[in-house]
C-alpha cells in the first residue's frame, strides 16, 4: 500500500545509507550515529510517519513547539531542543526533553540546574560552541569554551555529554570541514581536562547539506530536517 508520506520512508532509506558510508570513512557503523529528525514547522501526521519508519529522536528549535508536539504525538520517542533557547522558558521543557543541544552561556544552564532540581532530575546538555566566529550564529566562543565548562562542571543537576555546533550555510559542504574538525578539536582539549562531571561523547554537528562531511570528521550526533521531510514552508 502507497501513502502519500511514502517519500519520508524512502528519504530516510536514502539519509540512513548516506550516513552508513560516511561513518564507514571514518571507521565506525551507521548505528555509532544518533539521527536527530528535526521536525520544527512540520505537521504531527509526517513526524507520525517518520516514527513509524523507525525514528526515535526528534529535534526541535522552539520551546513552544516542542511543547505543543509533545502533547500531540503520543508516541515513544525522545525530544531534543536544538535552537537558542531562552532562560525563562526552561521551566516549559525541563521535563520532556532527553537532551538540550544549545547551551551557551552560564546564566542558561544555571536555570536548567534549578529546574532540574525542583523535579530531581539530572539534565543532559550539550554546549554549543560558535566554531565559524559567524555573527549570526548562537555558541559560545571556542576560546571562552572551556572556561564556561568549568563552570557549568559545578552544577550538580547538569550533565555535560558534549558540543555542538552549526555550520555557516553553504552548498559545498567542503567549505565547512574545518568547522566540525574545529569542534572535534576542541572537544578532545576539554576530555583531557578531565573536569569532573564533564564527559565529550557526543558531538552534534552535521544537517542536511553538510551532515557526511560532519561524520567524516566525528559528528555521532546528526541533525536532519530537509533531507528527511522536504522544504520546510518556513523557518
Ligand atoms: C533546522 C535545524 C536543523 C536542520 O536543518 P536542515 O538543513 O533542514 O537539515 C539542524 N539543526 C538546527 C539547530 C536547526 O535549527
Amino acid at each position: 500500500m502507497s501513502g502519500q508520506y511514502d517519500y519520508i520512508k524512502r528519504n530516510l532509506e536514502i539519509i540512513r545509507e548516506r550516513i552508513e558510508k560516511a561513518a564507514a570513512k571514518s571507521g565506525r557503523k551507521a548505528e555509532d550515529i544518533m539521527l536527530v529528525a528535526v521536525s520544527k514547522t512540520v505537521e504531527p501526521e509526517k513526524i507520525i510517519k517518520a516514527i513509524d519508519e523507525g525514528i526515535t529522536e526528534l529535534g526541535e528549535n522552539r520551546v513552544q513547539e516542542l511543547v505543543q508536539k509533545y502533547d500531540i504525538i503520543n508516541r515513544d520517542c525522545n525530544w531534543h531542543l536544538i535552537g537558542h533557547l531562552q532562560t525563562n522558558k526552561v521551566k516549559y521543557i525541563i521535563d520532556k526533553v532527553k537532551l538540550i543541544h544549545s547551551v551557551d552561556r552560564y546564566s542558561l544552564a544555571a536555570e536548567i540546574n534549578t529546574r532540574a532540581q525542583k523535579i530531581g532530575k539530572k539534565v543532559d546538555i550539550l554546549v554549543q560552541v560558535n566554531i565559524s566566529g559567524e555573527q549570526s550564529k548562537f555558541g559560545a566562543a571556542a576560546q571562552d569554551a572551556l572556561e564556561l565548562i568549568r563552570k557549568i562542571s559545578e552544577l550538580e543537576n547538569l550533565r555535560v555529554r558534549g558540543l555542538m555546533t552549526i555550520a555557516p550555510y553553504t552548498t559545498n559542504p567542503e567549505a565547512v570541514r574545518y568547522v566540525f574538525s574545529g569542534l572535534r578539536k576542541l572537544s578532545i582539549d576539554i576530555e583531557k581536562e578531565n573536569i569532573n562531571n564533564i564527559n565529550m561523547e557526543y558531538l552534534s554537528m552535521g544537517m542536511s547539506n553538510d551532515f557526511e562531511v560532519a561524520i567524516e570528521e566525528g559528528a555521532n550526533i546528526v541533525r536532519i530536517g530537509t533531507a528527511l521531510f522536504g522544504e520546510r514552508k518556513y523557518i
